[in-house]
């Protein structure tokens, strides 16, 4: 499956711990990442993840462009619901284009713990049916 984690800056610590707690599990997927949370997750957990743009700079965007084209699996995006941010269109359409696609989506730390516990369970295998792309190596590389 290919997974996207998304941490605005004040959830960043939830998603390292959450992260920390779910590497077994998340280390058996594709990751990808907006820039800093990718940095910082890796960097605390040694995941391997795949950065896209910083998220102010488009890579909610470039997330979004991945759910369009049925290549993202499940989004967990610990957004940060009590500061303003300035790509907040971009969060809005990012949630929103999840809910196009069916695409199972966490934006808070009780409901991303369901959803890795149901990727691991099989849950999400239906997916599969519907998801036959890997993201090209090359594509949203800095
Ligand atoms: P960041 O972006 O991981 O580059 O901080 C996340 C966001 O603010 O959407």
């Amino acid at each position: 499956m290919n997974i996207a984690l998304i941490a605005h800056d004040k959830k960043k610590n939830d998603l390292i711990q959450f992260a920390l707690a779910y590497k077994g599990i998340l280390g058996k997927h594709k990751l990808y990442a907006t820039g800093t949370t990718g940095l910082k997750v890796t960097e605390a957990t040694g995941l391997e993840i795949h950065r896209f743009q910083s998220g102010p700079l488009g890579g909610d965007q470039e997330i979004g462009a991945c759910i369009a084209n049925n290549a993202m699996d499940m989004v967990i995006f610990f957004r940060d619901p009590l500061t303003a941010q300035p790509h907040e269109p971009d969060v809005s359409a990012l949630i929103r284009l999840c809910d196009v696609y069916a695409v199972p989506l966490a934006t808070n730390m009780g409901t991303a713990e369901i959803l890795i516990h149901g990727l691991e369970r099989g849950d999400l295998k239906w997916r599969a049916i519907v998801n036959d792309k890997e993201i090209d190596d090359d594509y949203g590389k800095e």
